[in-house]
C-alpha cells in the first residue's frame, strides 16, 4: 500500500513538474482563441494622425522631418510602429499586427530602400514577413539557429498562435551586434540589447534626434515579463543598460511600441525607467505587493504595471550576464 502511494505520489510530483515546465504551451492555448481578432469598429486616434488609404486603418504621425510613427489605433494591441529615414535608407521598426500590410503604407511615406527590423519577435511586430531588406540582432542564440542566414522565429518567440498565425521565415540581411550603429547615412541608430520583455527585445538610440525606441520594454500602460523567453533579471539588467545609455541625455523621449488606451503615442521619461528600476529591486526582495493569481500584477507607478510571474516563478539571473550592450 505504502509503496503503491509512493509511487502515485512520484508520478503526481512529475506531472506538476512537467506542468510548470510546459506552462506557456499550455497556458498560451487557454488564454486564447487561436483565430483572428477583429479590429474594433471605434478607435481612439492619435493626436495629428492621418489615415492611410480607403481602409483607414494604419494612421501616420510624422514626429520630424524623418521620422514617422504608423499606429494602428484599431487593433487590439494598438500597435505604433516606426519608419526612421536617413539620407541613404529608411529602416522601419516593427511591421505591426501580422494580418495587415504595412508595406504600401511605407512605400507612400519614402522612395528610400526599406530595411525591417523587429523590435522583438512576437507577432504583432512582425507584420506580413516578406521585406526587401531584414535586419536582425545579432546574439548567439538566434545566430545560432540561422541556417544560410534563414531565420524563423519559433514558437514562444512569435505567439502567433494565438491567432492562427504562422511565423515568417527571413532572409537575414544584416546581423546587427548588440552596440553597434545602424547607419542610415547622415543619421546612425546605436541598438542596445534590452531583453525582458523577450529574450531577443531590442532598443534603439537615436542620439541626434534625442529619442529611444524602446520596443515593449517600455511603452504605455503594461509592460509584461510573463511569456515564454521573458525575465525579471533581463528586465532589470536592460534598465541598468537604458540608464547607462542615456545618461547624458535627461531629456530623452522614450518611445514604446504601443499606444495607450486613450489611442495617444507612447512616450515616457528616464525618470520612469529609474523608478522602473526601483521597483524591480523591490520586485526581487520581496517587499513590492502584486495582485492577480497568472500573471500577477505590480504597480510600477500610477501609469505603469507590470505583469510578471508568480514570485516562486520568477527568473532574477540575466540571460547574458556579462552583457553591457
Ligand atoms: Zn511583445
Amino acid at each position: 500500500m505504502a509503496k503503491k502511494f509512493g509511487i502515485a505520489l512520484v508520478i503526481v510530483v512529475m506531472l506538476l513538474a512537467i506542468g510548470v515546465w510546459q506552462r506557456h504551451r499550455i497556458l498560451v492555448p487557454l488564454a486564447t482563441t487561436g483565430e483572428r481578432i477583429m479590429p474594433s469598429e471605434e478607435a481612439s486616434l492619435p493626436a495629428d494622425g492621418k489615415p492611410f488609404g480607403e481602409e483607414a486603418y494604419f494612421y501616420i504621425v510624422q514626429l520630424d522631418e524623418r521620422t514617422f510613427a504608423i499606429a494602428e489605433p484599431y487593433s487590439w494591441a494598438k500597435n505604433v510602429n516606426y519608419l526612421i529615414a536617413g539620407t541613404d535608407r529608411a529602416l522601419l521598426l516593427d511591421a505591426g499586427v501580422g494580418f495587415y500590410d504595412i508595406r504600401p503604407v511605407v512605400k507612400q511615406l519614402t522612395d528610400l530602400p526599406i530595411t525591417f527590423l523587429p523590435s522583438h519577435l512576437h507577432y504583432d511586430h512582425t507584420g506580413q514577413g516578406g521585406y526587401e531588406r531584414v535586419a536582425l540582432v545579432d546574439l548567439p542564440h538566434l545566430r545560432d539557429r540561422a541556417k544560410e542566414n534563414m531565420f524563423a522565429p519559433n514558437w514562444g518567440e512569435h505567439l502567433g498562435v494565438a491567432e492562427g498565425l504562422e511565423p515568417a521565415i527571413w532572409e537575414i540581411d544584416e546581423w546587427v551586434k548588440p552596440g553597434s550603429d545602424i547607419d542610415l547615412g547622415e543619421r546612425k541608430l546605436t541598438l542596445f540589447y534590452t531583453p525582458g520583455h523577450t529574450d531577443n527585445s531590442i532598443s534603439l538610440l537615436d542620439r541626434a534626434s534625442n529619442i529611444m525606441f524602446t520596443g515593449d520594454y517600455m511603452s504605455a500602460g503594461n509592460i509584461s515579463a510573463y511569456y515564454p523567453g521573458g525575465s525579471m533579471g533581463d528586465y532589470l539588467q536592460s534598465a541598468h543598460k537604458l540608464l547607462r545609455a542615456t545618461a547624458d541625455s535627461p531629456n530623452i523621449a522614450l518611445r514604446g511600441a504601443h499606444a495607450g488606451d486613450d489611442g495617444q503615442l507612447p512616450v515616457k521619461a528616464r525618470s520612469d525607467i529609474e523608478t522602473l528600476r526601483d521597483q524591480l529591486v523591490k520586485i526581487e526582495d520581496g517587499t513590492l505587493e502584486s495582485t492577480g493569481s497568472y500573471p500577477r500584477v505590480y504597480a510600477i507607478k500610477e501609469d505603469v504595471v507590470m505583469q510578471a510571474e508568480p514570485r516562486w516563478l520568477q527568473d532574477w539571473s540575466p540571460t547574458y550576464p556579462d552583457d553591457e550592450n
